[in-house]
């Protein structure tokens, strides 16, 4: 594979970072990941916007223009060949002699790869649906920032493959705030409810898609927290990311959610984002 590292393009053997990379020693970064489809880059602007949002609630500016972006992220799919699959860009801070503060004047480090998935879309899981588990919510307040900072998330993976469960989802005081790398949706009588946007969440790129494209289709949309008893309790639940899009929930701690099988509301969305996506992708 061909990787990008701070301006060059290099066999992922040959790519280098600093140890004294911010990145490395305080999680001083941020990160994103776009789905591949044909080609094709999915939602490229709102993963731009996110990450100039990210880096700017960090003191830290865009490392280069949107356009300057773009071209990396698409000669990095030419030259590895991606059909589907997924782009992963990271900027950090930079490397600096270890120190809490910030230090001044450090070049940040902007490494891309990509993930070759063939077949991203089709994913089995989706006619399966997932099973998830509950875990605490014992990450650090300030969710919105996309920092490299996952932890936490792992360990719920880990939790949720011990339980043989797919994922976790993470209650703070009984309410959801989201999955380990998604966000999360229950549906009750035909409404969709997925936590409002604060620093409790991150700002999902395709939650705001799925949502825009749910009201199109005039579906009812409440954005506001939901306990974890009412999504037991729902007739349908679900979660969406850049990298699984929208995927089925069917049962949550063991207990089944509606019939226990992917729901009309989800699997709808799912066609109808994947759709649209991609006839907008670039
Ligand atoms: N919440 C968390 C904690 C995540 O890690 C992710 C994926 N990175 C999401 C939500 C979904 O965001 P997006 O739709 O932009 O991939």
């Amino acid at each position: 594979r061909t990787v990008y590292v701070n301006g060059e393009y290099v066999p992922e053997e040959e790519a280098k970072v600093s140890v004294f990379d911010r990145g490395f020693l305080f999680a001083d970064g941020v990160y994103e990941v776009t789905s591949v489809l044909d080609g094709k880059l999915i939602d490229f602007d709102g993963h731009a916007k996110r990450l100039e949002r990210s880096l700017n609630e960090l003191d830290m500016d865009m490392p280069m223009g949107r356009d300057a972006l773009l071209d990396i992220h698409r000669e990095l799919v030419r030259r590895n060949g991606i059909g589907d699959g997924l782009i992963y860009l990271q900027v950090t801070r930079g490397a600096a002699d270890r120190d809490f503060a910030y230090p001044e004047g450090a070049t940040p480090t902007v490494v891309l790869f990509t993930q070759a998935k063939p077949g991203l879309a089709d994913a089995p899981l989706a006619k399966e649906g997932m099973k998830i588990i509950s875990i605490p919510d014992l990450r650090w307040g300030r969710r919105d920032i996309k920092t490299v900072q996952l932890l936490y998330p792992s360990m719920g993976k880990m939790a949720a493959k011990a339980a043989g469960a797919h994922d976790a989802w993470m209650v703070e005081d009984d309410h959801v705030t989201e999955g380990t790398s998604n966000n999360a949706y229950i549906v009750k009588d035909g409404t969709i409810v997925t936590r409002h946007l604060g620093n409790e969440i991150l700002h999902g790129i395709t939650r705001a898609a799925v949502l825009r494209f749910a009201r199109e289709a005039q579906m009812q949309v409440e954005e506001r927290a939901f306990t974890l008893e009412e999504a037991k309790q729902a007739d349908e639940a679900f979660v969406t990311s850049a990298s699984t899009f929208v995927m089925p929930v069917v049962s949550i701690d063991g207990v089944a959610v509606g019939e226990g099988v992917p729901g009309p509301v989800a699997t709808r969305l799912r066609d109808i984002y994947l759709e649209e996506s991609r006839k907008a992708a670039i």
